[in-house]
């Protein structure tokens, strides 16, 4: 990661940061406020037009820092749909972000949300088996600046202000650790886009040790655990990280987080034809969210191109869950397309891939994963 002294990306920096770099230059610090101000408040992102700076300066700062703003290659959907925004990052290489309408929280309660879906790596090392993310393996951490861009380029495109943020777009986050809390710093701020923190999850596969992590740290942010097996048999089949963190390692780091932050944690399950679609699973999974005193989203998988994977029928889905809610969990069943996409990753590599090639209709059915 590059460090705060270094950086080029001013969407990367906290104010205090970026007060001291403007020390360092000579400039007084309120002059980092003014631009913070610009940044955040007023949502103008050029050097050139934040009039109250004077010119020399504004100069100055275009030498300095790297102000330029995601490129929106691709916009799709409309103000009451699911909208995707494939985004080109300044060394060309894409990633999508996804808006969720207002709609019924994903997390449980009612209120009106209007939900973000991020992406936090071009690619993901984990090669989770159904996930298209991970096709191509991983390309690159994104900085924190490209992660809190996503937020302002998509308010700025939809006209929308978001309130919910899920990190489970392109990526493992728990993977780009350093560069994810930074970023999610800088979207709580005050000064900043100032989405409260439980307002903000984070969704893993499962890296134990930085679970542990996250529950140290002091913002109570939500964590969402992609189970996706309920034995460590079916997740080691479908999910490599299992072999390193199996899930006896993963429920012990769920319940210090949730011992930690005192906060339900979320379970994703992507439901997978003959692989865990099982009633023996779903007595699995009842029995693990029941100790946990967790909440489990099933998401029945979709569709990725050149993966052999399928979704169940309904009747499957329907017995699936039969079973989970006589086990005594609080599951469920999420088949409308748009949750789906929060829910998970999944196709965006997929998308991506395409769009690069020149495919003119590249934003397939949304995706399933992470
Ligand atoms: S599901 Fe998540 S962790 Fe697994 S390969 Fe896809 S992006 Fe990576």
């Amino acid at each position: 990661m590059t460090g705060p002294a270094e950086t080029r990306s001013i969407k990367s920096l906290t104010l205090d940061e970026l007060s001291a770099r403007f020390g360092g230059l000579g400039e007084k610090p309120y002059r980092a406020r003014q631009v913070i101000e610009w940044l955040y408040r007023k949502r103008v992102g050029r050097f050139a037009e934040m009039t109250n700076l004077p010119a020399p300066l504004r100069e100055r700062l275009g030498a300095e820092f790297d102000e330029r703003p995601l490129e929106v290659v691709r916009r799709t959907g409309s103000h009451d749909t699911t909208q995707k925004f494939l985004f080109r990052l300044r060394d060309g290489q894409m990633v999508e972000t996804v808006l969720i309408p207002a709609s019924p929280s994903l997390y449980g309660d009612t209120a009106d949300r209007r939900t973000i879906c991020i992406s936090s790596q071009v690619g993901c090392a984990y090669g989770c088996r159904f996930c298209a993310s991970g096709l191509d393996g991983w390309k690159r951490n994104l900085d924190a600046g490209e992660i809190v861009d996503q937020l302002l380029r998509v308010e700025g495109e939809s006209g929308e202000r978001v309130n919910n943020i899920v990190f489970m777009g392109m990526g493992e986050p728990l993977a780009n650790y350093d560069n994810l809390l930074r970023a999610i710093g800088i979207i709580n701020a005050p000064w900043g886009p100032a989405i409260g923190a439980r307002h903000i999850t984070v969704s893993t596969s499962g890296l134990v040790p930085r679970i542990r992590d996250l529950a140290d740290q002091p913002l109570q942010i939500r964590l969402a655990i992609s189970l996706h097996g309920a034995t460590d048999a079916v997740r080691d089949q479908i999910m490599p990280v299992n072999r390193k963190y199996p899930l006896a390692e993963l429920l012990e780091a769920c319940a210090y987080f949730r011992a930690r932050k005192k906060q339900k944690l979320t379970f994703e399950f992507i439901l997978i034809e003959g692989v865990n679609d099982s009633p023996e699973q779903a007595a699995e999974l009842a029995k693990l969210t029941k100790r946990l005193d967790a909440k489990v989203n099933v998401i029945p998988y979709n569709t990725v191109e050149g993966l052999p994977w399928v979704r169940p029928t309904e009747r499957v889905q329907d017995a699936f869950m039969e079973v989970l809610r006589r086990g005594g969990a609080v599951a469920t069943l999420r088949r409308e397309k748009g949750h789906d996409i929060a829910a998970a990753c999944g196709q965006l590599r997929l998308q991506t891939t395409r769009a690069q090639a020149g495919d003119e209709n590249p934003v397939a059915a949304p995706g399933s994963v992470h």
